[in-house]
């Protein structure tokens, strides 16, 4: 059944770059948010892409947590993404409770890259709120110089 998916928050074309480093007092007179920037290049910034078809889809700083389970393996959790679209929401039980979440795909390719949290039902997991669950397998690691840890 078609369905309207409504607003899609903060991909496609803008990222947070460094949300959770802010380095100096914001001035009080700006906004608080960070400033948005488009996406063609992030230069010096190791990033993951797709394994498909090597579209970006996040910067690494951006990454919270590698001790997530995706579907079929490991997952990331991650601030925020770019180049994906939004499938349909819906409750799925997860591990950690019932949430509210949408499947993510990649832009270039099509490929279910992971989901994105919408709502969580437990007090708990409302981190999560926001942000990206991406399986590993889809992604790779581009790290530009810098060693793997
Ligand atoms: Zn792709």
């Amino acid at each position: 059944m078609p369905q309207s998916v409504g607003r899609i928050p903060r991909i496609q074309t803008s990222i947070r770059i460094l949300t959770n480093y802010p380095s100096k007092p914001m001035s009080s007179s700006q906004h608080t948010d960070t400033k948005s920037q488009v996406i063609s290049t992030f230069h010096d910034h190791p990033t993951f892409s797709c394994s498909n078809c090597s579209a970006v889809i996040a910067l690494q700083d951006e990454l919270i947590s590698k001790a997530f389970s995706g579907r079929d393996g490991r997952g990331y959790l991650i601030h925020s993404a770019v180049n994906m679209k939004m499938g349909k929401k819906e409750d799925r039980a997860l591990l950690t409770g019932v949430h509210t979440v949408a499947d993510v795909f990649c832009l270039g390719c099509n490929e279910r890259l992971g989901w994105y949290y919408l709502k969580a039902s437990d007090q708990s997991q409302k981190y999560k709120e926001g942000k990206y669950l991406l399986e590993r397998e889809k992604l790779i690691k581009d790290n530009a110089w810098k060693l793997d840890d």
